[in-house]
């Protein structure tokens, strides 16, 4: 294995690529993943040396904190190969911060920009080959921290472990879901970890989403936990509903992601006339609307899909079935941010 150092991080190159045992043409999200990874230990106080070094399993104590008490968060961004074979990364700032958000949240280290932004930029080039040109294709990011003390005692890890690992994806689409309305379960709560990108979050949806799979509806629309009355976030994706020629979409709060698609897609939408509106949006709001024929769309907004389309949504014994729209709000927003990662138009924010 060739071994170099750049600035502060450890290389430690693959001898061998996977790359040609790969089928780009039928990749299924997040499940293939690039020969390098970054790993970054932070023990004793201190962060360690980044190291870059071929994607392989780590051992770990199986009374390691994480196992037990679920210290974990992670982001989830993209990178991009534009037309003259640039390669982009859309605002990782945004999810940098984030992920400190996250982490102050869950009491471990914040991680220092150079490791993250350094060591994800290194990474990237080092990969570069797993980001295919066209609109659709992109190489997920997901950088994620675990608590790596052993023990178990329900107190915070002393010990953590930063990695990056990347995963070639092609366009997302997964057609038009069904929604159920959650009158019941809840995924966050006032006070709690919702707006951190915690492992955690993810876990607490899962049975949930599950008995909303059984009935037939592909995800569940969250509500605020005391009312079940204020429609919130989706699994990972904010929600825009549009009613007559409004979009509106809930303000972030501790209990919802401050999503970058999201945000971006109310920037655009602002900047091309389209009115919006951040406030909250009830579940009975959406049902008059829906009687009366002015709710247009509902799509949800996320890194993963950029947007996806909502076919209808059950609450309670009810289901409503979305009107077909032309020229639907969700299709052009997506365009124009896809324009903007592919650096086929103008990043004007
Ligand atoms: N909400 C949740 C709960 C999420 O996990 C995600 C995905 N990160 C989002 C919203 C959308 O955020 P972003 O646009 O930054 O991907």
């Amino acid at each position: 294995m060739e071994t170099t150092q750049i600035s502060d991080i450890k290389i430690i190159k693959s001898p061998t690529s996977k790359i040609d045992s790969v089928d780009f043409e039928t990749l299924t999200f997040g499940k293939q993943f690039t020969d390098h990874m970054l790993v970054c230990d932070f023990i004793d106080g201190e962060w360690h040396q980044p190291i870059i070094m071929p994607y392989a399993p780590f051992e770990m104590d199986p009374s390691s904190r994480v196992f037990h008490y679920g210290q974990a968060i992670f982001e989830g961004m993209k990178a991009y190969r534009d037309a003259q074979d640039e390669i982009w990364l859309f605002r990782p700032d945004q999810n940098y911060e984030r992920f400190n958000k996250s982490a102050i949240r869950l009491a471990m280290p914040e991680v220092p920009e150079h490791i993250f932004m350094d060591g994800l930029k290194e990474l990237i080039k080092i990969d570069a080959n797993w980001i295919k040109k066209g609109n659709g294709n992109a190489l997920y990011i997901r950088p994620f921290m675990i608590g790596t003390s052993d023990g178990v005692i329900a107190s915070p890890s002393l010990n953590f472990k930063f990695c990056i690992i990347l995963s070639p994806v092609k366009s997302y689409y997964s057609g038009e879901v069904k929604v159920v309305i959650a009158d019941h379960f809840s995924r966050a709560a006032n006070g709690g970890i919702g707006a951190a990108k915690a492992a955690g979050n993810y876990a607490a949806q899962f049975y949930p989403t599950k008995l909303a799979n059984q009935k037939g509806f592909q995800q569940v629309i969250w509500t605020d936990d005391t009312t079940h009355t204020k429609l919130e976030e989706s699994g990972t994706m904010n929600v825009f509903f549009r009613i007559n020629d409004t979009l509106i979409t809930a303000p972030v709060s501790e209990r919802i992601l401050d999503g970058v698609t999201r945000k971006s897609l109310l920037a655009i939408a602002e900047r091309d006339g389209i009115k919006t509106e951040v406030r909250s949006i009830t579940v009975n709001e959406i049902v008059d609307a829906h009687r009366n024929g002015s709710l247009k769309e509902i799509f949800g907004a996320g890194t993963a899909a950029v947007v996806s389309l909502i076919a209808g949504f059950q609450y309670k014994d009810e289901y409503f079935e979305l009107p077909q729209v032309a020229d639907r709000f969700a299709t052009q927003l997506k365009e124009k941010l896809n324009a903007i990662q592919y650096n086929e138009a103008e990043d004007t924010f």
